[in-house]
């Protein structure tokens, strides 16, 4: 399937539509996810054009890894998590829903089950308050 230059994600990179965002750099942009599956639940993306992982340009997947790793690690402290789940989807076979490629960061507390995927939206004013603390945790 040819990448589709209206996917959401390719919206918020070209600022169309709004996102939270807590890092970026010339290679990667990093926000939170609207629909979180634990709270700081954030997404880190490529700023080339890439449906999935097997798309991508090697120099941009490491880049993209190296943004993950250093978002996940200011998560983590941010919101004091136990663990940190690392996820990457690729097709609708997958459960992929947006079909520009992307790195789920999502903490986890021991005994506490994830909230649903891509299912109900938080308050960005919520949203925004995490994004602090993450981007004060990033320094
Ligand atoms: P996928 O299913 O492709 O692995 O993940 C797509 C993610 O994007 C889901 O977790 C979903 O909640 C999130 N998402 C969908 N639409 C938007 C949006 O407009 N803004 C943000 N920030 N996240 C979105």
């Amino acid at each position: 399937m040819a990448y589709d230059p209206n996917n959401i994600f390719a919206k918020i990179l070209r600022g169309e539509i709004p996102c939270i965002k807590v890092f970026e750099d010339d290679f990667t942009l990093a926000f939170l996810d609207i629909m979180p599956q634990a709270q700081g639940h954030t997404l880190v993306i490529p700023k080339a054009a890439a449906e999935n992982l097997f798309d991508l340009d090697p120099a941009m997947a490491a880049a993209l890894i190296r943004t993950t790793q250093k978002v996940a690690k200011a998560v983590k402290k941010a919101v004091n998590a136990e663990g940190v789940m690392v996820a990457q989807l690729n097709g609708a076979a997958a459960g992929q829903s947006v079909f520009h490629v992307h790195f789920h960061i999502i903490p986890r507390q021991g005994g506490i089950d994830l909230n649903l995927h891509a299912r109900d939206q938080v308050d960005k004013d919520e949203l925004q308050v995490i994004a602090e603390k993450i981007k004060a945790a990033l320094g």
